[in-house]
């Protein structure tokens, strides 16, 4: 934690870290051995509405129990953990890391060796061969969801992970596909005692943290995510990179007090952290301590991550129920407003830290037909941004691919459909970044890595579920998922939405009705 009240760390380069990401993998892969991963002692990813704790986003949250709860870190150093951790120090493929297991099967790099190379994980080596003292570690990077409350549904996400989601399946019962879909299994109220375990153990490892990221739910108007903030802006730690996940589309709450959806121009930082005290409820509040501390230089980096999946309004509000295309706009084009601003402080020799935008394109069955369109909104943004901020980049995406629920994965389209994807390869490629030297070009085009990540989803496309009767059950599904839920959700009709897709909707409605008759025999 720095406290020093002049600010002399120049925020991190992220493209200086992209750019050696996979050269540090490969270093990590010679010296983690078969088994071992930074990931298992140093990340954490905690669910404190449900007490629930893991090592990675890849395996499945474990409880906390009572007795964890009794250790000042025991929402991080679970007895579970632990046993896993020994398993993989005797050399152990823990089965709950398969995911990493499976990718390096035919010697492909996996998560395991690209997260272990990055900067978070390296005090691991120094005790790898003496893992003993690494019994109580404290975590570097750590993943907070303090609760499910989010005012949108999206298709693919869960009454676990949003409030709405589970209002309309109490309202109405879970979806009648071939397993009922989103059954609340746990519908416990929330238990304060973890977030308030969090609240006495956070302090204490604040010093060590390198990532903090804020996740939910809509953590935006999550009252312990503000008082997170309120914290960081009264102690600076200008070695932690913050970030927070948002749709960025909390329409209620995201509305300028006197009911402008627009942005106004503005022509200094300070009035536009004022600015932000104008959005009503706790929405506006979070601008207002993130523009804060952005101005203040608080911390190394922030990044606004914003899940969005598509730039085409019709289809993004069908996707996301309760996403309006405008309110997500006018929050892009209020970050680009500020970071423009804070350019100008920072000319006048203020050190400060400007929002990276990060849009989540989980790339999905109803997002795939309008990835070029989406690739292209990406672009000029990167291109509009030199007019505002030439020295970094500040637009980012990333593309990681849905694998459930298996019926809107994309790997259950027909072949046809692997046309949209290798468009946007070649869009990328014919856009691609021509000097990652050059000062402004850098900041131009699309990066190599980006380029692999959507050949990895052309690669995923080709994978066909296990068998015919599988991938039947699926398009069944995929009917019978969408039709209720436009239904329950006033929605227009898929096809009218992606008339694109006619035929595929034709092919699943008529999987569904052969499955209703098998089953009436
Ligand atoms: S081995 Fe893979 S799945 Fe397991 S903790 Fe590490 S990165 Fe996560």
């Amino acid at each position: 934690m720095d406290t020093s009240k002049k600010p002399t760390v120049v925020p991190r380069e992220v493209e200086k870290i992209v750019s050696n990401y996979t050269t540090n993998a490969v270093d990590a892969r010679e010296k983690l051995g078969d088994t071992l991963c930074a990931a298992k002692w140093y990340h954490t990813s905690l669910n404190l509405r449900t007490g629930k704790s893991r090592s990675c986003y890849h395996p499945p949250f474990h409880q906390i129990s009572d007795e964890d709860l009794q250790k000042p870190d025991g929402l991080h150093n679970t007895e579970f953990k632990q046993q896993q951790r020994n398993m993989m120090a005797n050399g152990i493929k823990v089965s709950e890391c398969s995911y990493c297991w499976n990718t390096e099967k035919d010697g492909s790099l996996s998560d395991r060796h690209f997260r272990s190379g990055e900067e978070w994980a390296i005090d691991f080596y120094n005790y790898k061969d003496d893992l003993e003292k690494l019994k109580n570690v404290t975590p570097t990077y750590v993943e907070v969801m303090f609760s499910n409350t989010c005012q949108l549904q999206c298709s693919y996400c869960s009454p676990e992970y949003s409030s709405t989601w589970a209002s309309n399946i109490r309202r109405y019962g879970p979806y009648g596909t071939s397993i009922p879909h989103n059954i609340i299994t746990d519908d416990t109220p929330t238990d304060s005692k973890y977030i308030d375990k969090f609240w006495e153990w956070f302090p204490t490892m604040y010093p060590q943290l390198k990532v903090l990221r804020l996740t939910g739910g809509e953590p935006t108007i999550d009252k312990n995510v503000l008082k997170l903030l309120e914290f960081l802006n009264v102690m600076p730690h200008r070695g932690l990179d913050l970030a927070v996940t948002s749709s960025l589309s909390v329409r209620r709450f995201g509305q300028y007090s006197n009911g402008a959806d627009r942005v106004f121009p503005i022509d200094n930082v300070a009035r536009a952290v004022n600015r932000a005290r104008e959005i009503t409820g706790n929405y506006g509040k979070y601008h207002e301590l993130i523009r804060s501390i952005c101005m203040n230089n608080s911390v190394k980096s922030f990044t606004q991550y914003v899940s969005v999946d598509t730039f085409t309004s019709e289809k993004l509000e069908y996707a996301r129920v309760n996403t309006n295309m405008n309110i997500v706009n006018v929050g892009i084009q209020d970050i680009n407003q500020f970071n423009a601003l804070l350019y100008k402080t920072k000319q006048s020799d203020k050190t400060v830290t400007p929002i990276q935008l990060s849009y989540i394109i989980t790339m999905n069955v109803l997002n795939v037909t309008s990835i070029v369109k989406t690739l292209d909104v990406i672009l000029k943004q990167r291109e509009a941004q030199v007019s505002y901020e030439p020295d970094r980049q500040l637009i980012w995406f990333d593309t990681p691919i849905l694998t459930a629920p298996s019926w809107q994965a994309l790997n259950i389209l027909p072949r046809a459909y692997q046309e949209y994807v290798i468009d946007a390869i070649e869009f990328m490629e014919a856009n691609k970044t021509k000097d990652v030297n050059h000062p402004v070009e850098k900041l131009l085009g699309f990066r190599d890595f980006e380029i692999e990540r959507m050949k990895s989803v052309l690669a995923f496309m080709k994978t066909t579920p296990t068998d015919m009767e599988t991938l039947h059950r699926c398009y069944s599904d995929f009917y019978r998922f969408f039709s209720e839920y436009e239904q329950r959700n006033k929605l227009g009709k898929f096809e009218k939405v992606f008339p694109e897709m006619s035929e595929f909707w034709k092919q699943c409605q008529y999987y569904s009705r052969q499955t209703r008759r098998w089953l009436k025999n």
